[in-house]
């Protein structure tokens, strides 16, 4: 069935003339054939929110419904790979035109001629149910990709082949119990804007280690969580996501960089394939994908990509793997809602968005989780969901901020003051939060049983100081009391010594769990050991003078976690020394 243009406003295309087309439907509008979706019917008006570049589209141009939601293609070869935001191999498309893609040019997401080697992990006669692992594909050396029972089928597997196949091939037959052959193939799909089911959600309970102290320390993401990362411009999201990207303990990241133009994103292609895997020793475009609108698609499409990337996320999750989705940055995706929503003419709620901003922003979040996956053998597997928000201004009282805010679990709150001083990550210790810190202190307490006393001690004491400095400000330091100026002397280390974290150092880039625990609770124990020495009358500025003090400022820059007690040993020292000075007992 055809129909006509009839009408084209920037990304919007209103369409005449198909009578069976479902909201959601893909149309493939114009001789070019641009691909859309149906945003709104309207007696016999279609609108579509165009996915391409409108500019030339004339009124009276065909348009062709496919009558199937937008799809993600889910198979081997997506790891590796750079995808638009309607998941065509940018990669591929890169080789094929260079950066500047012809509208209308596409490329299957998945490869359709390579081959892959596909060993069957059950046998003729087995009864598999949706979910079940049918065979496993080696997709890059740093993950096994697991050819799963399509969702909603379920019989006895007739036929199974082991071989070298593409991803079109049959490589399995299942007969239903009302007596159909089923083929499957190494690829499936799936609509990206259909959570896919689980049979369980469970409690996070395992942080997801990323190797930054600020984060680790102080506001942790569970695996299966959420987090907001705002900034205005210059704060450091890019620089924390790739670090995120980097480090973190998940078995696949995903990448989404949702609207960023040209340059920036290439910038993270270009760099990211060649970037060493920590954790394997291999690359980390082995376990990495992305999402990116490089090419000349419109904002409009920002918003498939958001979609795109969380499908494919859960694609991986169903499989048993701990996913990590970080998206970049989901103001533009926001602001891609709004210009649709603008043009349908909606009534516009606060800031011009649509009312429904809200729903949309906890309807991605929700798609985050750590679950039992469908199919036996209790696989869990989970998606963490960390977004950048790029608040105009800096302003985090701006809609898309404070939306987020309600449905995140942690917030790193990228602070513009702090990133002028070069203090990086320019996490706000004050503004931020982290909701799961309670259930990540059964992980932590393998490494310290106090973690959570420490972490506690630590955050009230950074939290007394910011008090302090602001009475400082007014009448100097040198004239509160020493008690005061001791809690200052803290939170300077604990800022300089813990918070800071150079990206670029090659120690400090990344800090293990255990050294971060020791170092938490070193910096809070030596408060408590000078602590007595201030009340003994000992000068402030004693305290600041010993030398030991500059091996605190440098533990971080040292390899592992033996630093901390030969530092320990060194404060103990001067602190002993000096309470012999003063006529104190130690
Ligand atoms: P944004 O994406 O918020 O605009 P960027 O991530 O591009 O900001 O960061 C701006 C600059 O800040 C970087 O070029 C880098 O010099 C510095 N920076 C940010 N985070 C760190 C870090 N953890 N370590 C060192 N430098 C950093």
């Amino acid at each position: 069935m055809k129909g006509r243009i009839k009408r084209v406003n920037g990304s919007l295309v209103v369409a005449e003339g198909l009578p069976a087309v479902k909201i959601g439907d893909v149309v493939h509008v114009g001789e070019l054939r641009l691909i859309g979706e149906v945003v709104r019917i309207t007696g016999r008006d279609i609108a579509i929110q165009c996915y391409e570049d409108t500019s030339g589209l004339r009124p009276g141009e065909p348009v062709a419904s496919t009558g199937l939601p937008l799809v993600a293609e889910l198979g081997p070869g997506l790891i590796g790979t750079i995808f638009d935001g309607l998941e065509f191999s940018e990669t591929a498309l890169w080789e094929l035109t260079g950066p500047f893609m012809g509208r209308g040019v596409r490329i299957p997401p998945l490869d359709r001629k390579r081959r892959w080697h596909f060993t069957p992990r059950v046998g003729k006669g087995d009864k598999v149910a949706e979910g079940d692992v049918l065979g496993v594909v080696p997709e890059t050396p740093a993950v096994e990709h697991r050819i799963l029972t399509p969702i909603g089928l379920r019989g006895t597997v007739s036929e199974i082949r082991e071989g070298d196949y593409t991803v079109e091939d049959i490589v399995a037959e299942v007969r239903t119990p009302e007596g159909e052959e089923k083929p499957v193939t190494l690829m499936q799909r799936w609509p990206v804007r259909v959570p896919r089911p689980y049979k369980a959600r469970l409690p996070s309970v395992e942080p997801l280690i990323t190797g930054q102290r600020v984060i680790d320390s102080f506001f942790p993401v569970a695996k299966g969580g959420t987090a907001a990362i705002p900034g205005g411009f210059g704060t450091g999201k890019t620089v924390t996501l790739h670090q995120l990207a980097k480090w973190s303990d998940a078995d696949i990241i995903i990448y989404v960089g949702c609207g960023e133009r040209g340059n920036e994103m290439a910038d993270v292609i270009t760099h990211f394939p060649s970037l060493e895997d920590p954790r394997t020793g291999k690359t980390l475009i082995e376990r990495s994908l992305f999402i990116a609108n490089v090419s000349n698609l419109p904002v409009s499409a920002r918003e498939a990509s958001i979609y795109m990337g969380i499908t494919i996320a859960e694609y991986y999750r169903d499989q048993g793997y701990d996913v990590a989705v970080m998206a970049d940055s989901t103001s533009r995706w926001a602001e891609a809602l709004r210009d649709i929503s603008g043009r349908l003419e909606e009534i516009p709620a606060e800031g011009g968005y649509p009312a429904y901003l809200a729903e949309r922003i906890a309807e991605f979040y929700e798609r985050s989780g750590r679950v039992v996956t469908l199919g036996s053998g209790q696989r869990i597997g989970s998606v963490t969901i960390m977004g950048a928000v790029s608040p105009p201004g800096g302003d985090f009282s701006e809609p898309v901020t404070s939306i987020t805010l309600r449905f995140v679990g942690t917030l790193w709150a990228l602070d513009t003051e702090l990133a002028f001083r070069r203090h990086f990550p320019a996490i706000n210790w004050l503004m931020s939060f982290s909701r799961y810190t309670d259930l990540l202190s059964e992980y932590w307490s393998k490494y310290d049983p106090e973690w959570s006393y420490f972490r506690e001690r630590a955050l009230s004491l950074l939290e007394e100081a910011s008090k302090i400095e602001e009475t400082a400000r007014i009448v100097g330091e040198k004239a509160l009391p020493d008690e005061q100026r001791l809690v200052l002397l803290f939170s300077e280390i604990v800022r300089e010594g813990f918070l800071v974290q150079h990206a670029y150092h090659e120690v400090d880039t990344f800090c293990e769990p255990e050294k971060q625990a020791a170092m938490l609770r070193f910096m809070v124990e030596f408060y408590d050991m000078v602590e007595p020495l201030i009340r003994g009358r000992v000068p402030a500025d004693k305290i600041r003078e010993m030398p030991s003090l500059v091996e605190v400022m440098r533990l971080k820059e040292r390899r592992g976690v033996e630093w901390v007690n030969k530092v320990r040993e060194m404060v103990e020292g001067d602190v002993r020394r000096l309470a012999e000075q003063y006529g104190l007992a130690f």
